[in-house]
């Protein structure tokens, strides 16, 4: 139990001495809270000797001990208010660092990393389990550590009266305590079973969500609802059934305490009787047996949540040390913007995709790639912008080996524009701005105007500020990958990795991205993933691939010469177009 407090003590970090004064006011706040009991104690004495005549009761003696009783609750309250001031906060704010320390992690591991982990896993973490901790981590502490804080200062008071009375109530917590003993370790069996049933349940949630449109389509609502609604049925037994295992001990732990208090009246009686305690002592004794052990009564609650938190730990901490893929990596400024791969081989996994690529693009020259479906060409352009590290060879951005510059820094010299375009669910304004964080609302609409998306946004109700749908949901497609190219422009990078649309999109939409690629390519070192006819004839070099090998490179007029890949892709091309090359 001790073990996962000091872990939690360690993830509070910077705050631990906030944390260290919280139990100090804890402890002193345990000490007004019997001081008003002990006065009362000593008033009724008072008038005990009052009544047998012994010595009579004085007015200052009723001053003293109610003001005594005002001092010692404002006092409680103070040291309480500054123990919850100290302590609550904490989770909230190592939670929020977390997470973009975690948002830091994910954006500098290689993406091979998503692929070994379920999105619901890295989802769960970042929400669900850092709300784990950041809601119960504190009250953890708070129960535990100030419970039995408190119960040690009452304990004290006791010990100061009568030492076998105090005796009774440490022997009533150390018994209590082997019963949490008992539900802590039920609750590391139970743990990784519901937390498993809880990744397992996002998981499914998260496919269901994502699956939604498909599954629609194909009228299979009923298959894809199952899976879902078993993960949620099954998430929902493991916790009854864990709760209901946590049942005896959570009776045991109280039938202890609850013992202990009955044991501290009786010996309190037998004392008085003995002539060893005085009557207003006893009664004291009994006041006390109500709430001596109200501290450490709710630990049993966090008990069960211990091994949750240890596991939730446990997966952070996993989390945090997977390898940043820029380590050594510098941030570069670059003199020029050639491309150059060198004997380049990749895999995912232990499947080789891309076998022995050598190429080099000049400063300001477009090349496109070419290739049938699956021959590595998206691959490359991962590898340009080094989403995954390449197995052997090496690729040179200004003549930097990609290995030399931070994520960041390398990204900051590309724009990507990709065919599947996801926008963030907050304004049109804000998405085309991820491109430069610090521009200006002209420069917004100067990149708009360009990309061909301003009239557009303008028809919208609240314009650059309409709020988009998540992944920009209430766009059209053409729409969208115009807003994306808006984004590019204002980024305004000197490389553009570019994965031209397919025939999907329609002629009039066409026209208006082909306008606004014109606007973002100019000047630029240019990669397009190419499909169309138009845009492969005007590039100063083709890079045909084929299965993962770079079988032809040149110009259109060279290779449409030579039999061969491009050749066959040309006048796939020229039918699937309806135009014949002349
Ligand atoms: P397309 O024109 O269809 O987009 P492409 O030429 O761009 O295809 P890539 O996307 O680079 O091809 O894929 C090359 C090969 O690598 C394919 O066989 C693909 O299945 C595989 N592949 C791509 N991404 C991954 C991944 N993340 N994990 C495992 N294999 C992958």
């Amino acid at each position: 139990m001790f073990h996962t407090i000091k872990r939690i003590t360690k993830w509070a970090q910077e705050y631990k001495k906030r944390l260290y004064l919280g139990y100090i006011c804890s402890f002193l706040s345990a000490w007004f809270v019997a001081a008003p009991v002990m006065l009362a104690a000593w008033f009724l004495e008072k008038m005990t000797e009052d009544y047998n005549g012994t010595s009579p009761l004085s007015r200052a003696y009723i001053w003293y001990s109610a003001a005594g009783m005002i001092l010692a609750i404002v006092l409680r309250f103070f040291f309480t208010y500054w123990k919850n001031r100290l302590q609550e906060s904490i989770g909230y704010e190592v939670a929020a660092k977390q997470r973009i320390e975690m948002g830091d992690v994910l954006k500098r591991v290689s993406l091979g990393f998503f692929e070994e982990k379920k999105t619901g896993d890295i989802l769960t973490a970042v929400t669900t389990e850092l709300s784990i901790l950041e809601l119960h981590g504190m009250k953890v502490i708070d129960s535990v550590v100030n419970g039995y804080l408190q119960v040690a200062a009452m304990i004290c008071f006791v010990a100061f009266v009568s030492p076998a009375a105090a005796a009774v109530c440490l022997a009533g917590v150390l018994l209590s305590a082997l019963a949490l003993h008992g539900i802590n370790r039920q609750s590391a069996y139970t743990a990784p079973i519901s937390h498993k049933a809880k990744e397992e349940l996002s998981a499914a949630s998260l496919e269901y969500i994502r699956g939604l449109a498909i599954v629609k389509s194909f009228g299979r609502a009923g298959a894809s609802f199952e899976a879902f609604q078993k993960a949620a049925k099954d998430n929902k037994d493991i916790c009854i059934r864990n709760e209901y295992g946590f049942v005896p001990l959570n009776c045991l732990h109280l039938f202890f305490l609850k013992g202990a208090s009955v044991a501290l009246v009786a010996v309190a009686a037998f004392e008085l009787m003995a002539g060893v305690l005085e009557f207003p002592m006893f009664l004291m004794f009994c006041f006390f047996s109500f709430s001596i052990f109200g501290g450490v009564e709710d630990i049993n609650d966090a008990a069960h949540i211990l091994s949750v938190i240890d596991k939730v730990l446990d997966k952070l901490e996993a989390m945090k040390k997977a390898p940043f893929i820029d380590e050594s990596g510098k941030n570069l400024e670059l003199q020029n913007s050639e491309i150059s791969m060198e004997h380049v081989s990749f895999g995912y996994q232990n499947r080789e995709i891309l076998h022995d690529i050598t190429f080099r693009i000049p400063e300001k020259t477009t090349t496109a790639i070419v290739g049938p479906s699956g021959s590595g060409k998206s691959t490359i352009c991962s590898l340009i912008a080094r989403f995954y590290d390449v197995k052997s060879g090496q690729i040179f951005v200004g003549g930097h080996d990609v290995r030399e510059f931070t994520c960041d820094s390398l990204l900051s010299h590309i724009s990507m524009v990709f065919q599947n375009v996801y926008l963030f669910h907050d304004t049109i304004a804000n998405n085309i701005k991820f491109g430069k964080e610090a521009a200006e609302r002209e420069e917004i609409i100067k990149a708009a105007k360009k990309a061909g998306c301003h009239d557009f946004i303008q028809l919208l109700p609240q314009g650059y500020d309409t709020v988009l749908g998540e992944g920009g949901a209430s766009l059209s497609g053409g729409e969208k990958q115009r807003i994306s190219i808006a984004r590019a422009i204002l980024k305004d990078a000197p490389i553009i990795i570019l994965d031209e649309a397919t025939a999907s999109v329609d002629p009039e939409n066409e026209a208006l991205i082909q306008g606004a690629i014109s606007e973002l390519t100019k000047d630029k070192t240019i990669i397009i993933i190419a499909h169309r006819l138009a845009t492969i004839e005007q590039v100063d070099q083709i890079l045909v691939l084929d299965n993962g090998k770079l079988v032809q490179k040149g110009r259109h007029e060279e290779l449409i010469r030579q039999e061969g890949v491009y050749r066959r892709f040309v006048s796939v091309r020229e039918e699937a177009e309806g135009w014949k090359l002349v």
